[in-house]
Parts: structure tokens; C-alpha cells; sequence
């Protein structure tokens, strides 16, 4: 990976025990971001405020009290119904808390808990979120909303900047930019040539993605942008053999650029060295 595992002292094993606590710590930090991603998902696309009004059963009204609203255990304990008219809770809801949770872990085995690994957390675990919510509100919408796509920029640069300034490992940062404006640069040549197939929110997020991919390595980059299309043709042709959708209805195509990206920071790396030593 970068410059983290080469960070010499910096680089300490962390303690089993330490780590337990840790991972417990992050899964908590996920499932409590996934509460928040539910909420955006759900009132974003409908231009509410993310703070107010507290949350409400859409079906009775009645205000979400505080022990109603813990992840995951709440919609278990409540069996997914509103407790006041009985109202059933989408599945949706403990889901996403839960695979937040999971992608947290997962950014935290990739990157390690250790000082080295650390500074990249927090920039992947935004990346994880926004991921979350974009996907799930293009599915439900077909858009991906310039309010979490454009700010994401800034706070990838930043936090990855931070990262960076912290490792010295200034090359990924260039890396980042260069893998950014690569991204870019080739969605937008795609919707220029077909311009049915994709939109330009996915030229914007394609940026985003390029920046955090470019970051992680050019392995990363490559395994990330290629895996998109790999996957989603693979969905897509599975649609259509299976005649769930004609050639033309719209499949969004953001939710597989963004577990293409997922594949290509976890295993992008070591798929691309594979990949390159076989051609020598
Ligand atoms: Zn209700």
C-alpha cells in the first residue's frame, strides 16, 4: 500500500486484546453512522432538514423515542413494527446500520488500527457513508445529489491531505488528484459517447472516487474503475437474460461504480501486482 507501512517506529503491532476493543469501538461508530445515513437517504432526495424534526413513524405520527432509535436492536426488539400503531419498519433500516458497521470494520482491517494505517480512517470511513447513502438514493431516485457528491471533494482532499501531511507520504496525495481528474475525465468522455447510458452525476462522482482510489495506489485505480463495469455489465446482462428489465430501462449505474471502488481500496493493490506479474 503507501507510505503508511513505512512509517518505521510509527508502525506498532497493536495488542489482540487492544485490537478487540477497538473493532468493537469502530462497529458501534458504524452502526451509529448508519443510523444518520438512514435518515439522509430517506430525506435528502425530498429537500428536508437532516436535524429537524426529530424522527417520526410515517404511519402514526408519533415521535421516535430514544430507546426506539438504537441501531439494530431497536427494530429487532420492536420486531420491525412501530411500537405505537403497529406499522411495519422496513428491513432497509437495521440493514443499512449493520452493513455500515461492517464497511467501518473493513476499512479499519484495510488500512490498520495501528498510527501508521490510522490517519487514513477517517477519509475512507467519510467515503464508506457517502458510499452508503449514494448508493441506496440512486436506486431509490436515479440521482446522485450534488449536496453529498460536490462537498465530498473538499472533505476527501482534506482528510486525505491530513493523512498525507501525517505519513509524509506526499506521492499518494498527487496520486489522488492525478487519479481524480483521470476518473473524471473518462466518464465524461463516456457520457459525451453515450450519453443515455450514464449521466453526468456519475462524471462528478467518478472524481470523488478517482481521488480516494488514486490515493490508495494506481492499483487501486485501475482495479476500481474496471471492476464497475465488470460487475455492473455482469448485473445487467443478468437482467436481461432473466427478462427483469428490457435493453431499455434504466439501471443506475452509482451503486457499482462505488463497489467497484470498494473492491479496488480493499483488494485492489495485491490484484493489480498478481495482475502485473503475470505479464512478465
Ligand atoms: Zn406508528
Amino acid at each position: 500500500m503507501t507510505g503508511a507501512t513505512a512509517a518505521g517506529p510509527l508502525h506498532v503491532p497493536v495488542d489482540p486484546a487492544l485490537a478487540g476493543l477497538l473493532t468493537l469501538l469502530v462497529a458501534l461508530l458504524g452502526l451509529a453512522v448508519g443510523s444518520f445515513v438512514n435518515v439522509v437517504v430517506w430525506r435528502l432526495p425530498r429537500g428536508e432538514s437532516l436535524s429537524r424534526p426529530p424522527s417520526a413513524c410515517p404511519g402514526c405520527g408519533r415521535r421516535v423515542a430514544p430507546r426506539d432509535n438504537v441501531p439494530v436492536v431497536s427494530w429487532l426488539a420492536l420486531r420491525g413494527r412501530c411500537r405505537a400503531c403497529g406499522m411495519r419498519i422496513s428491513t432497509r433500516y437495521p440493514l443499512v446500520e449493520a452493513g455500515t458497521a461492517v464497511l467501518f470494520v473493513a476499512v479499519a482491517a484495510r488500512f490498520g488500527l495501528d498510527p501508521g494505517g490510522a490517519w487514513a480512517l477517517p477519509a475512507f470511513w467519510y467515503l464508506a457513508a457517502v458510499a452508503v447513502a449514494l448508493a441506496l438514493i440512486d436506486i431509490d431516485t436515479h440521482r446522485l445529489p450534488d449536496r453529498i457528491v460536490l462537498p465530498s471533494y473538499l472533505v476527501g482532499l482534506v482528510l486525505l491531505a491530513v493523512a498525507s501531511a501525517a505519513t509524509g507520504d506526499w506521492a499518494a496525495l498527487v496520486r489522488g488528484v492525478v487519479g481524480a481528474a483521470v476518473l473524471w475525465t473518462a466518464y465524461f468522455a463516456m457520457v459525451l459517447a453515450y450519453p443515455t447510458g450514464m449521466g453526468f452525476g456519475d462524471v462528478k462522482l467518478a472524481g470523488v472516487l478517482g481521488l480516494h482510489l488514486g490515493w490508495v495506489g494506481w492499483g487501486a485505480l485501475a482495479v476500481g474503475a474496471f471492476a464497475a463495469f465488470v460487475l455492473g455489465g455482469v448485473f445487467a446482462v443478468g437482467l436481461l437474460v432473466t427478462g427483469r428489465a428490457s435493453r431499455t430501462s434504466g439501471i443506475p449505474f452509482g451503486p457499482w461504480m462505488l463497489v467497484g471502488a470498494a473492491a479496488g481500496v480493499v483488494v485492489g493493490e495485491p490484484l493489480w501486482a498478481a495482475y502485473l506479474g503475470l505479464l512478465v
